[in-house]
């Protein structure tokens, strides 16, 4: 089952930078690497793929649906590069309020908070102030609004660059359970080591524009 699928995705923002024809097509359960250098386009990418900015040129489709629309945007998680919370709100707080902003039932995620801090590795963490967490604790609170809404899919934008090397090796053994669960995870990271440790393929995208794909290996030898 193709989970994500692209035909020459291009965002062209005026000024010759952005993505360029952007051909790809990812399976249900599979870790897809997108590795490239600052500025490359990798932000850029996810954020036509999860609805944030409209493409200049070609099309998309997630499950089947296209990008952009609510349909496609219901099943998936995103975790921004460089998420910035109120730190004066609680771990808790701040997933409140993300299922407030996402439409769903307070209740529901309320209910399902608790469960949640565990899986990411907060615990009873989750009930302090934000100020007073290291930035892979930050991190790894926004992987939970990423999966508040337990989503199939997960965007993940950088998610291990801004941390110490301790932050980084928590999360990417997250990241490794939550491919272990079955989900799809899209991975934009200019770090070899988290898409060697996480992805079972990768693009290599340099400039907005894809120098080649395949698995990690293959693409791996030939750089
Ligand atoms: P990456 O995520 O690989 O670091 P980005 O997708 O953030 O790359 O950026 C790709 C290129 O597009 C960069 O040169 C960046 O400066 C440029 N860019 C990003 N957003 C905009 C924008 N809103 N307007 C103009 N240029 C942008
Ligand atoms: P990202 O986190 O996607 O790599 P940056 O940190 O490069 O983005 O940029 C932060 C914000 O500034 C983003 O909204 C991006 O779209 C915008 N931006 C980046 N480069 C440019 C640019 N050359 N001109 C205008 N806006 C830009």
């Amino acid at each position: 089952q193709t989970v994500i699928e692209t035909r020459q995705l291009t965002k062209d923002y005026g000024n010759g930078r952005g993505c360029r024809q952007i051909t790809l097509s990812i399976g249900a359960g599979e870790a897809f690497g997108f590795l490239g250098p600052n500025g490359a386009g990798k932000s850029t990418f996810v954020k036509m793929l999860v609805g944030l900015i409209q493409p200049t040129a070609g099309s998309g489709t997630l499950f089947g649906e296209p990008i952009g629309s609510l349909a496609a945007r219901r099943e998936i998680g995103y975790l921004p590069e460089l998420y910035r919370y109120q730190e004066w709100l609680t771990g808790e707080e701040v997933l409140i309020l993300h299922a407030k902003l996402c439409g769903m039932d307070r209740l529901h995620a309320k209910k399902r908070i608790p469960q949640l801090l565990e899986e990411v590795g907060l615990g009873k963490r989750g009930y302090d102030r934000v100020k007073r967490y290291s930035k892979g604790m930050q991190q790894r609170l926004g992987l939970a609004c990423a999966l508040l809404n337990d989503p199939k899919l997960l965007f993940l934008d950088e998610p291990a660059s801004a941390l110490d090397p301790v932050g980084r090796h928590e999360v990417r053994l997250l990241l490794k359970r939550l491919k272990e669960q079955g989900k799809t995870i899209f991975l934009n990271s200019h770090l070899l080591e988290d898409v060697e440790l996480l992805c079972d393929r990768v693009a290599l995208l340099n400039n907005g524009q894809i120098l080649t794909e395949g698995s990690v290996t293959e693409v791996l030898q030939e750089k």
